[in-house]
């Protein structure tokens, strides 16, 4: 077998594979290894399956609202099996279209345990092979693609046991719906499983260390969407550190300390969502003298580090850490390596959560760009007022924008409500394309949809809106 390729991608995630397939595009031999299953986190055990259940939680919670719309049903069920397995089917499909990709660009899919060892031009890789054996393949490029993994800290307690404390991972396919339910960490993850877990009508108790949650998120969208899970009825302690954690006779127990007391909270289960750290074991990378930082690898604007011919993209190569920021990086990357000419334009990378209500930003906080010394110009409009919203009994949240007071470039967009996962990329691309308060002014939004109110939190950052 020919194990001599122009490309070595190692990992299988949304970086990995589309790395993968692009260089397929361009013509370059590949080769990807994967320990796992293709799809990485991502499509197997993170964003996608995560949304699947996150859906069904939506489509239960909702069917208490029925009467809001003049609609009844009989009784109210789920099967929590069922619930589970779906979520697993869709991870599985979209697993098997990765190697259908995979496939279709002729790209050689290894699957092993991949190590580097050095050599005269990029490092060679070694592939312990899942089916026994070892195979050696080398490339003119390599790129380590290996994502990352929740952060334990067993020290504390906060190490999942699969069983009552769970990582996302356990949290994704446990046994039982618990009735109850600790969330640590306020972070994407905390936030979404504490959603989905509600929805399903457990007590939830989101625990946060820092003072309020989405700490990476403007604070007045925090604060809405705040409000907004705490009619849904879940519970938050902010400011409010957990100490230890640990399992009890029949569920878990928590210390926490806040305003300098110490006191312990009781569940059936709990989340520990603390943030992840890098997949870097076990590759070989301090024998190779690969430049860390923190944790990350630390690489230029193509993804290139400081070992010749290897490169590294996504997770691995430090925050922010999402999927669609490595598929981004792999593209530019691989059309570095293949000599393509680098695209002029630099997108924003958006942030999405998908809890119920949704969160999405791109740009600069109010915060983030007065504390840079940016003069700001700052508009607001609530969803409450907006005809498709009220149509939809979807009132809820806001969206907030900010510009730049001298250029009136459009430097921030953050919201909070119904489908502004899907909205953000609206205001992703004006910024793209470095749009001005005069050129969003000027675009005409479909009536009626809630996108409208991106016009309007335009308008009324210059004193203009028309419906409020
Ligand atoms: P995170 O780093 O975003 O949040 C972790 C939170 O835990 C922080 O706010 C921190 O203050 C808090 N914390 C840490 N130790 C604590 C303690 N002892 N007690 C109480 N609180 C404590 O991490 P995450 O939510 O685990 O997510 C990991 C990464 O994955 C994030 O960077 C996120 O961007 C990404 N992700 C994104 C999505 C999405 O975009 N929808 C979904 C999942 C994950």
């Amino acid at each position: 077998m020919d194990d001599a390729f122009d490309l070595v991608v190692i990992g299988a995630g949304p970086g990995g594979y589309v790395a993968a397939i692009r260089a397929g595009q361009l013509g370059l031999k590949t080769a990807i290894i994967e320990r796992e299953a293709l799809g990485g986190i991502c499509l197997n055990w993170g964003c996608i399956p995560t949304k699947a259940l996150l859906k069904s939680g939506e489509v239960y919670e909702g069917l208490s609202h029925l009467a809001d719309y003049g609609l009844s049903v009989e009784g109210r069920a789920y099967d929590f099996t069922a619930v589970i397995e779906r979520s697993r089917k869709v991870a599985q499909q979209l697993s098997a279209g990765v190697a259908f990709l995979m496939k279709k660009h002729k790209v050689t899919v290894v699957d092993g345990n991949a190590r580097l060892e050095a050599a005269s031009g990029a490092p060679r890789v070694w592939v312990d092979l899942k089916g026994g054996g070892e195979r050696v393949l080398t490339g003119k490029a390599v790129i380590l693609a290996t994502g990352a993994r929740a952060r334990e800290i067993p020290q504390i307690g906060l190490a999942g046991d699969g069983e009552r404390i769970w990582t996302y991972r356990d949290a994704m396919t446990p046994k039982a719906a618990p009735k109850s339910l600790l969330v640590i960490g306020s972070g994407a993850i905390g936030i979404e499983f504490a959603s989905f877990y509600r929805a399903l009508g457990a007590e939830v108790t989101v625990i946060e260390a820092l003072d309020r949650i989405l700490p990476l998120e403007d604070e007045e969208i925090g604060g809405a969407a705040r409000q907004a899970f705490e009619r849904r009825g879940l519970v938050f302690r902010t400011a409010a550190k957990v100490t230890k954690l640990a399992k009890t006779k029949t569920g878990v127990a928590a210390d926490l300390e806040a305003d300098g007391k110490t006191e312990r909270l009781e569940a059936d289960a709990a989340i520990v969502a603390v943030g992840i750290v890098a997949n870097l074991e076990g590759l070989g990378v301090e024998a190779l003298g690969l430049t860390l930082d923190r944790g990350h690898v630390v690489v230029g604007p193509s993804g290139a580090t400081n070992i010749t011919g290897l490169y590294a993209i996504g997770d691995v190569a430090g925050a922010p850490w999402l999927a669609h920021k490595a598929m981004h990086e792999a593209v530019r990357c691989v059309e570095h390596i293949a000599g393509v000419a680098e695209a002029h334009l630099a997108s924003p990378i958006p942030a999405c959560t998908y809890s119920e209500p949704q969160i999405a930003s791109v740009g600069l906080t109010e915060a983030a760009a007065k504390a840079a010394g940016r003069e700001v110009k700052v508009g607001r409009f609530p969803f409450r007022v907006n005809g498709k919203a009220i149509a939809q009994g979807e009132t809820t949240g806001m969206i907030k924008t900010v510009f730049d007071a001298g250029t009136g470039a459009l430097i921030g967009a953050h919201m909070v409500g119904s489908e502004v996962t899907e909205l953000i990329q609206g205001f992703t691309l004006a910024m793209t394309l470095e749009a001005t308060e005069e050129d969003i002014f000027a675009t005409v939004f479909p009536h009626p949809t809630l996108s409208e109110v991106m016009h309007e939190a335009s308008l009324a950052a210059y004193g203009r809106p028309l419906h409020i």
